[in-house]
């Protein structure tokens, strides 16, 4: 850690201290691992946060509990994103704190990630019982917070402002063994008018190729057999780089990875249109690991509402981008984010949004209601679309999205794809569930146990949204 760092401990504050709370919970002295149970809100990057402090804490000799009310440590790593995700987090954070002060007063609670990061002091002045608040960048040093936290029962704020630590690789704490989340850059320099990101995860940086490399051989020798890039806009992957000296881009890591043997499939998200280059298109239509599904946030296709928003494209510049894109790849899918009710959405800049959907039918589109973050400069605008509003094209805009999805995968009855298989579905031993290259979720019927195979399999149904099929062969 460098010494930019601003770090400050407060012990003794508030209604929590030393003297209140003198000596470490019943469970060290009966020679029992304290239980951590970490509940984590928003994308992929804090659910890999989340494996990052579990890989940590269980290096330590900490055991996981999925209950709660067993813990003797409960984190939440948190987002910033959407207003409802905060709501959230503070009527766990109350809940939490009142379970502490009436039944478990050696309980230490902690909140990490954007929440803890933007709001700071803030959430330990609001949240009585609260042990501590550990930001995005200080993730890494959970450990050591924890254990302090449980000799001491004080309060702690750790929030750097240095971003160019990037955590260690994660191996330890795999949800499954199939795939992984492998982070290859943080931050964000786009500063689109809506989004805390670039203030609560800081600038781009982006870890060296070669570190890349060795962490994937490593989950590729532990039998993982499909990796998934994490970044906030992975196409700007290494431009202007500040770690590594070695200048690279997106498609030549994609084409270092594709060589490492044991790993059948790589994916990636997420994609700022702007950034999407040639290289990267041919990339995947050339590199046989890297899967067909290209997620990028299409956000509006107002020109007036893409230009407030800082989205730097216009309609007309995606609408190209994408046409690019399905006429390199054959089989690609395209998902997307849209977000509805941004200051001054009028019904035509609403409508523009609508028929840009019909007319490019998204494989999947993650719909949101706009709601101000405090911080941007979004937040400086007036939010002038009333709430039933907001409801309103959301809900015709994810049941025209619901319409495309079914068309889809009504075209794919009969034909045959390749699954890469993940896991059992519960209570059905003999049901597995994986996707296809495209990012089309697949169950099928099997009594050989198939997990980490890729099968291929013929498409039979439509059931509950979902393909269902019967096994064809494996490869
Ligand atoms: S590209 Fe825009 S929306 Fe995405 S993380 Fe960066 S600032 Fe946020």
């Amino acid at each position: 850690m460098n010494n930019k760092i601003s770090q400050h401990r407060i012990l003794n504050s508030g209604k929590i201290s030393r003297r209140k709370t003198p000596r470490l919970f019943a469970r060290q002295d009966s020679m029992c691992q304290p239980k951590v149970f970490i509940q984590t809100f928003g994308c992929q990057m804090n659910k890999y946060d989340s494996e990052v402090m579990k890989s940590l804490l269980l290096k330590e000799g900490y055991e996981f509990t999925d209950n709660w009310q067993e813990a003797d440590v409960i984190l939440v790593n948190t987002c910033s994103v959407r207003q409802h995700a905060e709501e959230r987090v503070y009527a766990y954070l109350w809940k939490w704190s009142k379970y502490k002060q009436e039944t478990k007063p050696n309980l230490i609670i902690g909140i990490c990630g954007c929440m803890a990061q933007k709001e700071g002091m803030n959430i330990l002045n609001k949240i009585p019982h609260l042990n501590l608040v550990c930001g995005t960048y200080s993730i890494p040093r959970i450990h050591e917070f924890v254990k302090d936290l449980l000799k001491t029962g004080g309060r702690r704020i750790e929030i750097s402002e240095d971003y160019t630590d990037f955590p260690p690789p994660v191996h330890e704490a795999r949800e499954t063994k199939i795939s992984a989340w492998v982070a290859i850059m943080r931050g964000c320099n786009n500063y689109c008018a809506y989004c805390v990101v670039p203030y609560v995860r800081g600038r781009e940086i982006s870890r060296s190729v070669e570190e890349i490399e060795n962490e994937v051989k490593e989950l590729a020798r532990k039998g993982i057999k499909e990796v998934t890039f994490l970044g906030q806009n992975v196409n700007s992957y290494n431009i202007k780089n500040k770690i590594s000296k070695i200048k690279n881009d997106f498609a030549l890591l994609l084409k270092r990875i594709n060589d490492i043997n044991g790993i059948e499939r790589i994916r990636f998200t997420t994609s700022h249109p702007k950034d999407m280059s040639q290289a990267t298109i041919e990339a995947i239509r050339d590199l046989p690991k890297v899967c067909e599904h290209i997620h990028i946030a299409l956000q509006s296709g107002s020109d007036k509402i893409l230009k407030l928003m800082n989205r730097k494209y216009t309609r007309e510049q995606y609408k190209e981008l994408v046409e690019k894109i399905r006429k390199t790849i054959p089989k690609v899918s395209i998902t997307t984010d849209i977000m509805v009710g941004f200051p001054t959405e009028t019904e035509d800049d609403f409508m523009d949004t609508y028929n840009l959907v019909k007319e490019i039918e998204f494989d999947a589109s993650y719909i949101f209601k706009y709601s101000p973050r405090p911080g941007t400069k979004a937040a400086e605008f007036k939010d002038d679309v009333p709430e039933e509003i907001k409801q309103e094209r959301l809900n015709k805009l994810l049941s025209l999205q619901k319409r495309i999805v079914q068309k889809q995968n009504e075209e794919l009855i009969g034909k045959e794809v390749e699954i890469l298989v993940g896991c059992h579905i519960l209570k059905d031993k003999s049901k597995y569930f994986g996707k296809t290259r495209n990012f089309k979720p697949v169950s099928f019927q099997s009594d050989k146990d198939l997990t980490g195979k890729l099968v291929r399999v013929k498409i039979t149904e439509i059931r509950g949204g979902l393909l269902e099929g019967v096994l064809a062969s494996q490869n």
